[in-house]
């Protein structure tokens, strides 16, 4: 026989127990295999978070059966504490009462018939500071709008191109790049004129007289030996 559950009997007691069992215990439903995978079902079916069950791969195995309580997990964090898990995270701002949806776009945790998992976003950018009034549910979109809108503002512009560029640098990676080989943008005299030029004149002045380094003359012409004039 199937039993019916309701939508949100089933959510909150799932988030108070750790295991189906316990949901069926408290729901007077015998405990047996065809009752545990029905109600699996429905909790699939509704979409609720199952996260904090024991014995699941989800939870990675680290679950613990003492539950921490909401207060004692959204603290600001002291320095050396490793970085809390979304998991613990989720569910201890879920129990303190906040609306399990995007602070932004409302988003739900049902996206395109599948469970979507919310991202917990830290608003001052630091994740030792745990406290509520810094935490948000993000759905994983406007999560990573927040955080390229934050990599813009840390941007300035490069000051040969205009190019977006990280603050640290004054160019961008190409105008720097150039500005190290030395290289500018010259406008070489056709083949035949530079031969002559270099013929009448040493490399130096040739160089001077089109604003570029006698090297950079002796390169082009080396490249036109080989390449462009025959040998005679
Ligand atoms: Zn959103
Ligand atoms: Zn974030
Ligand atoms: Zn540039």
């Amino acid at each position: 026989m199937k039993t019916k559950y309701d939508k949100k009997e089933l959510e909150e007691l799932v988030s108070k127990n750790i295991n189906l069992s316990d949901v069926l215990r408290q729901l007077n439903i015998k405990i047996s295999g065809g009752n545990h995978s029905n109600l699996k079902l429905a909790i699939k079916k509704f979409g609720i978070d199952t996260s904090h069950f024991l014995g699941q791969a989800s939870g990675k195995g680290k679950s613990s059966p003492l539950k921490k309580r909401p207060e004692e997990v959204l603290i600001f964090r002291k320095d050396k504490d490793r970085r809390q898990t979304g998991i613990v995270l989720r569910r201890a701002l879920k129990e303190s009462g906040r609306k399990y949806q995007c602070y932004i776009c409302e988003q739900k945790e049902i996206w395109n018939k599948e469970i979507l998992t919310l991202e917990i976003h830290h608003k001052d950018g630091n994740w030792l500071n745990d406290l509520p009034e810094n935490l948000e549910f993000v759905c994983p979109n406007c999560h990573s709008q927040i955080h390229k809108k934050e990599i813009i503002k840390k941007q300035k512009n490069c000051i040969q191109c205009n190019k977006k560029i990280n603050k640290k640098s004054t160019k961008c990676c190409s105008c720097s790049k150039l500005g190290r080989v030395g290289k500018t943008k010259i406008k070489w005299p056709d083949n035949e004129i530079l031969k002559k030029m270099v013929e009448e004149n040493s490399f130096t002045k040739v160089g001077k007289r089109l604003g570029v380094s006698d090297r950079a003359v002796r390169k082009i012409i080396k490249n036109l030996i080989i390449h462009v004039i025959p040998l005679q």
